[in-house]
């Protein structure tokens, strides 16, 4: 117990932040390139604002939630997905008051208890966006326009989007009877999820994974034959904005998503060579109810989120990731250790990173260590050197060596770091970065 964490949630160790925080560098550049600035809500919120606005008949709410009851008696829950939590900030602080269009991104931990398997964790991570304010169909095509660029840009391949229009209130209730009609012909042959799926939450059945009700829904009607004249036009517009940027997609009438909250578009990014529960790695739509039912002004929203780890896992693999310029200071005796330290400490202050030996044995020991840790340039410093007042300047991909006055040391390797800089920028230096 001790020395193992929950089930379900992970360490992110040293050799895999660097990933993470690769991801999160361009997804910062490309939603301030896109117009969305950043928003952090708490990780806690009460428990009703998820029961309301995710639904009680959801997956989520009915048994995924971390909920309890605080030391005062208050009812908490670890949020579970990020909308309902910025929505809430948008009411709270009034933000429809100063400006007609809020876009808003966020990252951070989600909270489901879940099955663990591999892409499925109870403590996972999203990055996702929300614009509030808009009911136009260009917002929609934005937002489905940023989440293109971001798998291009992070190089991404294999993934498919996929839109639906799940309607509005009023064509939705039409078509929710509809489906409830074709269901009950069809109860004996759903699984006993959907069976009771189809008096509470019906539009569940299309998305169940089960065989059975997959054959027994294959010719059920589909919501986007009963959208009203408004919803239709709207998904028109969308498609066409989409045609317009040239962005693929393919239209998937079958798409209900799990969450209560969404009207008109929906969407989610398919990673095609994965079969089964765990390909979407991302999913969002509008929820043109959402703001007013939490107690807000009406106010139309649309938005995304996307699984940080299955993104992750989709990644090209960076190949070899050349070492930045890094100096390695080898230092023999007393003396030359207290000279290693300040030096370090002058290049890490001018940002050149800097690493030695905390208990510095031999040289030959220290060259190893050096050489293990990726550096460019290893300073020698011995006791001949400090009498000298001198050290020795290796270059470890040339195997170069040359003598430089301590008190020129650091101007010497910040010149050959810019240099290295140069070339690497064409070359290897950001490769990965
Ligand atoms: P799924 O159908 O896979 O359960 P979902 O419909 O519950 O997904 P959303 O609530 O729409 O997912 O969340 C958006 C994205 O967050 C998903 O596409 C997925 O990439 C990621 N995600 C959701 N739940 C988990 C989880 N338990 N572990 C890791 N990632 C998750
Ligand atoms: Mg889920």
């Amino acid at each position: 117990m001790l020395t193992q964490a929950i089930k379900g949630v992970k360490d992110v160790l040293p050799e895999d932040s660097v990933k993470w925080r690769h991801l999160e560098g361009v997804v910062r550049k490309l939603f301030s390139d896109y117009g969305f600035s950043e928003i952090r809500t708490p990780i806690i919120e009460h428990t009703i604002l998820f029961a309301r606005s995710i639904g009680a008949t959801s997956d989520i709410v009915e048994k995924e939630m971390y909920a309890f009851k605080d030391q005062g008696g208050d009812e908490i829950t670890l949020r579970p997905e990020g909308t309902a939590g910025v929505v809430r900030a948008y009411v709270e602080h009034k933000l429809f008051a100063s400006r007609s269009v809020t876009k808003v991104y966020y990252m951070g931990p989600m909270f489901r208890r879940e099955r663990p398997q591999a892409g499925r964790l109870r403590q996972f991570h999203q990055i996702g966006v929300e614009a509030l304010g808009v009911s136009e169909p260009g917002i929609d095509v934005d937002i489905l326009a940023a989440l293109v660029e971001l798998f291009s840009r992070l190089k991404v391949q294999g993934v498919e989007l996929h839109i639906n229009s799940l309607g509005c209130r009023d064509c939705r209730a039409a078509y929710k009877i509809a489906l409830k009609n074709f269901l009950t012909g069809k109860i004996d042959s759903l699984c006993p999820d959907c069976q009771r799926r189809v008096e509470t939450n019906p539009l569940r059945a299309l998305d169940c994974k089960s065989e059975h009700c997959e054959a027994a829904t294959a010719d059920a009607p589909m919501m986007l034959e009963y959208l009203d004249s408004d919803c239709r036009a709207h998904f028109e517009s969308v498609k066409q904005g989409l045609d317009d940027l040239g962005i693929r997609y393919v239209i998937n009438p079958r798409m209900v998503r799990g969450l209560d909250y969404y009207t008109r578009t929906t969407f989610e990014m398919i990673a095609v060579d994965k079969k089964g529960a765990q390909n979407a790695v991302a999913a969002g739509g509008r929820y043109d109810s959402l703001v007013e039912e939490i107690g807000g002004p009406p106010t139309p929203g649309i938005g995304f989120a996307i699984g940080v780890e299955r993104l992750l896992l989709m990644l090209p693999e960076a190949g070899d990731s050349a070492p930045l310029p890094k100096v390695y200071i080898a230092a023999i005796g007393g003396e030359a250790a207290r000279f290693g330290q300040k030096l370090a400490d002058a290049l890490r202050k001018c940002g050149i990173s800097a690493e030695r030996d905390y208990s510095p044995g031999g040289l030959r020991n220290q060259m190893k260590k050096a050489d293990r840790s990726g550096a460019a340039y290893t300073v020698i410093i011995g006791e001949d050197e400090m009498t000298k007042g001198a050290a020795i300047l290796r270059d470890m991909k040339t195997r170069e060596q040359s003598e430089v006055k301590l008190d020129e040391m650091v101007e010497e390797i910040k010149k050959r770091v810019a240099a290295f800089s140069t070339d690497a920028n064409n070359e290897h230096g950001t490769r990965f970065l």
